[in-house]
């Protein structure tokens, strides 16, 4: 699933191909992508221009004139600009035609979600209303996480939870975990002053970074337009069970976390009370 520095990436390469170009008309393959009424959908969005796109947490938001378009991608959307006359595959459910070529949204697994909602109600009517801080929020500190995290749930499970923080996934919580020294059964109550401060710091170091790389390319995910992340290559311990931890040399494991598949060093991230 793209988390935050992909969804950046799919964002940047988005705005460079689409500002200013108008909307002439939408073919909609498969209605349960829309999330909002879908005739008011097919009516409104017409003659709209791309003004801007925004990112909040997982979500793209492109700015129209009159409304939000907004974009959740969950397991395997994508977004590729492709000329009017390249046939429409199977995966693409939703075209875009505009001024000059076409945008259209490639979801295999349809879990993909889309709102069209006017300006004012971007905050009213679309899932942001629940979204929590971004990474680099200046509320981010030690006490708004302590407010947050003081339950008897695992510091993993915390992490992916959107409404505290917005962004982080499965593969970006375990790197800020093997950074931070934390073990990811560890609950929540139990997480020290620095520990919360470490897990601050290192989500904004480590989603910067993975920004600077074009996000990570693995199974579910490659950005549009054939942009690809080098991210991967500096993951430490996410998808690499049976491998040397880069800094004591044991082998990392993965256990499940709440389903999660959850990669960690035994060794560096050893949980004095779980274990
Ligand atoms: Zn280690």
């Amino acid at each position: 699933m793209p988390e935050l520095p992909e969804v950046e990436t799919v964002k940047n390469t988005l705005k460079k191909q689409l500002l200013g170009k108008k909307i002439k008309q939408i073919k909609i393959l498969y209605d349960g992508i829309i999330a909002t009424n879908i005739s008011d959908f097919k009516k409104n969005i017409v003659n709209q221009e791309f003004i801007d796109i925004k990112r909040r947490g997982k979500f793209l938001i492109f700015e129209l004139n009159d409304y939000y378009l907004v974009s959740h991608l969950r397991m395997e959307g994508k977004y590729f600009i492709k000329d009017f006359s390249s046939p429409i595959l199977k995966h693409e459910h939703i075209i875009f035609y505009l001024d000059d070529v076409t945008l259209r949204y490639h979801d295999t697994r349809k879990f993909g979600k889309m709102y069209l909602v006017k300006k004012s109600r971007l905050y009213l009517d679309t899932p942001l209303v629940h979204l929590g801080l971004e990474p680099w929020d200046k509320e981010l500190t030690i006490d708004y996480l302590k407010k947050h995290y003081s339950l008897n749930i695992s510091v993993k499970t915390l992490l992916l939870n959107q409404d505290v923080i917005a962004g982080i996934g499965n593969i970006y919580a375990d790197e800020i975990l093997f950074r931070s020294n934390i073990n990811p059964l560890k609950k929540g109550k139990d997480l020290t002053d620095k520990e919360l401060k470490d897990i601050i710091s290192n989500t904004q170091i480590i989603l910067q970074e993975a920004i600077k790389m074009g996000g990570t390319t693995i199974r579910s995910y490659t950005s549009s337009l054939g942009v690809t992340g080098h991210f991967q290559d500096s993951l430490k311990v996410h998808n690499r069970e049976g491998m040397k931890c880069p800094i004591c040399n044991q082998a990392i494991k993965k256990i499940k976390v709440n389903g999660r598949g959850t990669y960690y060093c035994p060794t560096c991230q050893r949980n004095e009370v779980c274990i």
